[in-house]
């Protein structure tokens, strides 16, 4: 999954980058809003987390514009602490959710999950397909019981076929969604991860559940 944090706050935004590419997330940070909102209409995010008070362009102001825009990524608003009314018209702006500052960066996850559940048709933070069992809370992958040990960049590339199941997603896609702009698109690396996914996940199973469709791009599907 992909990541955009819009924040004027160098330090927590760079904290916030540093915890979610620990996770396996790809980051995008924009520092200002007018680079914010350059950012959020163009690079492909699966959530934005969006400051209210930026320079150049506020918060409120990069979403009424990108919604205006049809842009309809799910937005995680950050505010100041009594700031009812950044709240209320952050909602009613089309902000998805919103954090108070000071927060946990453990609350921040789950409400990130909660919004990549909310966005697409995976209802529980675990994810079953056949015998593979997705845990999206704590990054637990089992087939048929038994537990399988994936590298951070792997488990998101995992996670994000899951919460696609089914659908054929190309290079493209996958590259975009699990790097961020600074990744050189035209690198063969999907192809070599899925490669180490598929030793470890279908290895030895009847069932193949990782599915090459020639030209195509790949599918997970059970
Ligand atoms: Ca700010």
């Amino acid at each position: 999954m992909r990541i955009l944090i819009v924040e004027d706050e160098k330090s927590l935004a760079d904290i916030i980058k540093k915890g979610l590419e620990e996770e396996g997330y790809a980051v995008d940070v924009a520092y200002d809003g007018e680079n914010g909102l350059f950012m959020a209409e163009n690079e492909p995010s699966d959530i934005i987390i969006l400051d209210i008070m930026l320079p150049i362009v506020d918060g409120i102001t990069i979403l009424k514009s990108i919604r205006k825009a049809g842009i309809k990524t799910p937005v995680l608003m950050l505010t100041a602490k009594d700031a009812v009314m950044d709240k209320v018209s952050g909602l009613d702006s089309g902000a998805d959710d919103y954090l108070i500052k000071p927060f946990h960066f453990e609350e921040l996850l789950a409400r990130m999950r909660a919004l990549l559940r909310r966005a697409s048709e995976v209802k529980s933070s675990v994810i079953e397909i056949g015998d593979l069992v997705i845990d999206t809370a704590s990054h637990q992958v089992r087939r048929s019981g038994g537990p399988i040990l994936l590298s951070s960049k792997e488990y998101a590339l995992l996670e994000y076929m899951a919460v696609n199941r089914d659908k054929v997603l190309n290079r493209t896609a996958l590259t975009e969604h699990l790097y961020d702009q600074n990744f050189d698109l035209d690198s063969n690396v999907i192809d070599v991860f899925i490669n180490r996914i598929r030793n470890k996940i279908d290895r030895g199973s009847k069932q193949k559940l990782i599915h090459t469709l020639r030209g195509a791009g790949y599918m997970l599907k059970g």
